[in-house]
């Protein structure tokens, strides 16, 4: 029996889809922070659960030759990245090695080839998206990453997965607090005013907005807090204050107030702009989506006769990337912002054959296909919960030829591949694609061929 503080030496034979090392004693398997597969060590338990324990390394046996000092001074603490202690190689090797478990423990999949992990070549200051949790600290507002499994704030300066804008930014609205005595939200009590600062930036075209997020409509000293943000960052586009009075995890409200300039910014992928606003989604690491969306096109083998479905299509990114090689393209998404900008983006980039729907996919697909619309190739980028069966019986259905799977969760993409593979459909090709480095997140963009046309597809 496991108990907590006894000390084991462990061989270390696998990795937790979240990285830490996977350890057995007497067959209990122990979870070890930090460690990894092919190491040796001495570990104290921490935790004992029913079915696993926890355990923290006290001293290394044998280290794994992939072993590497971490970038960030505070890796340990911040909840952001879980890999930084392996080179990166083994990262992408890890998580092609987390699709792989999925797909054959959840899908029943375990003979099919997963293709290495594309990567990049740089996988620093790659995202345009951050989310800086703000609080009161000893002395002063104080603002970074909220710490592992816990909302403790980590006060950090700079983060070096971020664009660098994103520090500038937090630095600024933290001299505004300072300066104009304008206190931090307080989760515990509900009380204060600040609860975040967010930045979206155009990697291309170096338009940054910044978001703040208030409890409430109104923030005082806002033309000094404008003029400080300007001060900082030259790109600046778009200052939006966002109002989120609601107790509890969700980050934005869904009032926004544009402070300064523009309500939206502008990015380029490829040859095409999106536009991009407070509340939409947007792919947060923009060198590794031109990579995954090729993948997509790639996969969808388009000719230029097709009708394809573009389900859960944000603001039409990948819709509007088919529809260059496509007839036509239907976009289906429930916020219904991103659907307007959906169509602007159309508008922006001369783009013709799409169209969009708001509501869920679920709801959509069903009602389109009644009414005799089919798609030709159905393209599916869901969210980590994956797609409803709803959608996935209507598929099968309407048997498209082809059907391209972007997943950012493998559990869910396991399982609805599972039911598409028991429902005619056969899983040909499967990229995982490294959008998140130094995470343990994994992004894959799968290719299924109706088992009738698998021969030609
Ligand atoms: N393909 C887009 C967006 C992917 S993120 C891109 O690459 O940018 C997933 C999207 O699905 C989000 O925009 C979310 O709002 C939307 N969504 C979530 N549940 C949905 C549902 N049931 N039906 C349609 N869209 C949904």
């Amino acid at each position: 029996m496991v108990r907590k503080n006894d000390v084991l030496e462990l061989e270390i034979t696998g990795m937790t889809h979240e990285g830490l090392g996977v350890g057995r004693a007497d067959g209990f398997a122990i979870f070890v922070q930090g460690a990894i597969d092919g190491e040796k060590v001495r570990a104290k338990i921490i935790k004992v659960l029913k079915n696993y324990a926890v355990a923290r390394i006290e001293e290394f046996i044998e280290k794994s030759p992939y072993r590497k000092e971490p970038f960030c001074p505070v890796y340990k603490r911040c909840g952001g990245c879980s890999l930084q202690h392996m080179s990166y190689e083994k990262t992408l090797a890890f998580k092609r090695q987390v699709v792989i478990d999925n797909l054959t423990r959840i899908g029943g999949l375990g003979n099919i080839a997963v293709k290495k992990t594309i990567g990049m070549d740089k996988p620093y200051n790659y995202r345009n998206k951050a989310q800086y949790p703000v609080g009161e600290g000893k002395s002063g507002p104080i603002s970074g990453f909220f710490a592992k499994h816990s909302h403790e704030i980590i006060a950090s300066d700079t983060c070096d997965i971020q664009h660098p804008v994103s520090d500038k930014a937090k630095k600024a609205v933290l001299e505004y607090m300072r300066r104009y005595s304008v206190p931090a939200y307080n989760e515990v009590t509900g009380q204060g005013l600040i609860r975040y600062v967010a930045t979206k930036t155009g990697f291309y075209t170096g338009e940054t907005m910044v978001i703040i997020v208030a409890t409430r409509s109104k923030i005082p000293h806002t033309r000094e807090l404008v003029s400080m943000l300007k001060k900082e960052i030259p790109g600046l586009e778009s200052v939006v204050l966002n109002v989120n009075s609601k107790r509890g995890n969700v980050i934005l409200g869904e009032e926004n107030i544009t402070l300064y300039g523009n309500s939206t910014i502008t990015d380029r992928l490829g040859s095409l702009y999106f536009e991009i606003s407070p509340l939409s989604f947007y792919q947060v690491n923009p060198v590794q989506t031109e990579i995954l969306y090729s993948k997509a096109i790639e996969y969808a083998g388009l000719t230029g006769t097709e009708t394809v479905f573009d389900l859960y299509c944000g603001i039409g990114t990948i819709s509007h990337f088919a529809a260059q090689k496509a007839k036509k393209v239907i976009g289906v998404e429930v916020v219904p912002e991103a659907v307007e900008a959906a169509r602007r983006n159309a508008v922006r980039n001369n783009i013709v054959n799409t169209e969009f729907h708001v509501g869920e996919a679920e709801e959509i697909v069903p009602q389109l296909y009644e009414k005799g619309i089919r798609a030709d190739v159905v393209m599916v980028d869901p969210p980590r919960k994956g797609c409803d069966e709803k959608l996935l019986k209507t598929l099968v259905d309407m048997s498209p030829q082809r059907i391209v799977y972007v997943s950012c969760n493998p559990s869910t993409l396991a399982r609805d591949l599972k039911y598409l593979t028991a429902n005619g459909f056969e899983v040909k090709e499967v990229q995982p694609v490294d959008m998140f480095p130094w995470t343990y997140h994994v992004e894959t963009v799968v290719l299924m061929c109706a088992s009738s046309e698998a021969g030609k597809c």
